[in-house]
């Protein structure tokens, strides 16, 4: 059974495209089983919803609701996952996470890599234009998503 990877990144992208919307950074995820079932999909509501917890990845996760184990489930996410949402990969045991890009921010790929995790890189055009321009227009709330001074 081959995943159609590019159409489950689809499902992130439009999560993504729903924050930058709401006036919020444009980062989706989604959180699916081995078989391609939907579990859960999130965007980044940090700006939105003032709560700096928020990332598009723990959105996902927490709309999945309680699952059994996570060693088969597939993160999707338009972003390449910071050090919070890395961890969150580990704690959790999920063992491939599909990354839209990591051009515009490399986050934890390698990390996650050198643990055993499986990273498929889509290196996706759209999503990148997406963050390319949030970051130019925003820097300040880009540089304070990711702990940056
Ligand atoms: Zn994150």
């Amino acid at each position: 059974m081959s995943l159609d990877y590019a159409a489950m990144l689809r499902v992130a992208l439009d999560e993504a495209r729903q924050g930058l919307e709401e006036g919020g950074i444009p980062i989706g995820a989604a959180l699916f089983r081995a078989d391609g079932t939907l579990l859960g999909a999130g965007h980044n509501r940090r700006v939105q919803e003032n709560d700096p917890s928020v990332h598009a990845e723990t959105d996902a996760f927490r709309k999945a609701g309680r699952q059994p184990n996570y060693r088969d489930t597939i993160m999707v996410t338009t972003l390449a996952p910071c050090w919070y949402c890395s961890g969150l990969v580990r704690q959790f045991k999920i063992g491939t996470v599909v990354v839209g890009e990591s051009r515009t921010f490399a986050g934890g790929v390698q990390w996650l890599r050198d643990n055993g995790v499986t990273v498929i890189d889509l290196d996706d055009p759209e999503g990148a234009a997406l963050m390319e321009n949030f970051i130019r227009d925003h820097p300040a709330l880009w540089n304070e998503d990711i702990g940056e001074a």
